[in-house]
């Protein structure tokens, strides 16, 4: 039979797993091959996966499995990604949903986030790890590179309450070439779909000389959509097959961002330590009304959340935000 989760609509059956080997099909029903196994769980601050307007300075427990239905040539994740699932099955972790979200509670953590590969690759586990979020009024999030079908996108919606989609170029011919899928157009269908319907940031990695030239294209085609849409520019360093490319030049990015500035309220450029451009500002006075600390590699954190019920503290604006502050957060003291 096939399976309808993603676009490449695989035809499965108890020998064939599909492209991202996580599947079978037994008497017309489609199993989940390595059900609530988890390459890894983990405690996180959401400002670092990145969510930067999600829960501002909260805990998050992150969450993978294995595969992907994606083959990017430049994959920082690759080792768990793109090898064989078969192989990973018995060193992963088998947590039921309730053990997942008994952990996440004992670390404090105020929302689930699946973020080391593409959840479309693990949706029954999910879907019922949901149930149990759901009970424990824990909100789930998710990195997705949003190559589902529609019905697909719809389940992803049904599961996760906000998003950070991977939009890595802007084209088909990139999408062929560098990440190993004929088409562009599912993914930014679905980005249009789910930004209607939940919390969506996006994020751009950036490689120097092969999509540096799309974020332009990519700003606009964001702002078509919703101009309040937060967009994560990674500065991104290559690996796997493309570990002996250039490391983006932090200056020449920054400046062909310029013009996205001016179509999009939040533009953020980061992925290496002391960037000065992970704060957010009103856009309506310009005031730094949540301000960040960039640690590098995913390490971002809150540093302040100058806001009072989601609106600027010198203009009244309101600013985006799903959730607010987390209540436990300790702003940095400041010794005179
Ligand atoms: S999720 Fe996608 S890649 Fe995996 S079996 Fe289904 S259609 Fe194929």
């Amino acid at each position: 039979m096939r399976c309808g989760f993603c676009e490449w609509r695989c035809e499965i059956d108890e020998q064939r797993h599909g492209v991202c080997q996580m599947y079978s099909a037994r008497q017309g029903v489609i199993e989940e091959r390595f059900p609530n196994r988890w390459s890894t769980y983990s405690l996180s601050r959401i400002e670092a996966l990145p969510f930067y307007h999600v829960i501002p300075g909260s805990r998050t427990m992150t969450l993978g499995t294995t595969s992907c239905n994606f083959k990017c040539r430049y994959c920082s994740n690759a080792y768990v990604a793109l090898a064989d699932p078969a192989e990973h099955a018995p060193s992963m972790y088998e947590m039921t949903p309730d053990d997942l979200v008994r952990q996440a509670r004992k670390l404090s953590c105020r929302s689930m986030v699946f973020n080391v590969n593409e959840p479309t690759v693990s949706l029954p586990s999910l879907l019922a790890l949901k149930r149990s979020c759901e009970a424990a009024s824990l909100p789930m999030g998710c990195l997705t590179n949003a190559y589902t079908t529609e019905e697909g996108t719809e389940l992803l919606a049904s599961i996760f309450d906000f998003f950070n989609i991977g939009l890595k170029g802007i084209t088909s011919a990139f999408y062929k070439e560098y990440i190993g899928v004929p088409r562009i157009d599912p993914v930014l269908r679905n980005v249009r779909r789910l930004a209607a319907i939940r919390h969506v940031e996006v994020t751009t990695p950036v490689i120097q000389g092969v999509n540096d030239d799309h974020l332009q294209e990519t700003a606009e085609f964001l702002a078509g959509i919703d101009p309040e849409i937060p967009w994560h520019v990674f500065r991104l360093l290559p690996e796997h097959e493309m570990k002996t490319a250039e490391y983006p030049s932090i200056d020449a990015v920054n400046d062909m961002l310029d013009s996205a500035r001016t179509l999009l309220k939040h533009v953020y450029f980061h992925n290496f330590v002391g960037s000065n451009w992970v704060n957010t500002r009103c856009p309506q006075c310009g005031e730094n009304v949540i301000e960040r600390i960039s640690l590098g590699c995913g390490g971002d954190r809150l540093d302040r959340f100058n806001c009072t019920d989601n609106r600027c503290r010198k203009c009244g604006r309101e600013i985006r935000v799903l959730g607010t502050v987390a209540p436990d957060f300790v702003e940095r003291v400041v010794c005179a």
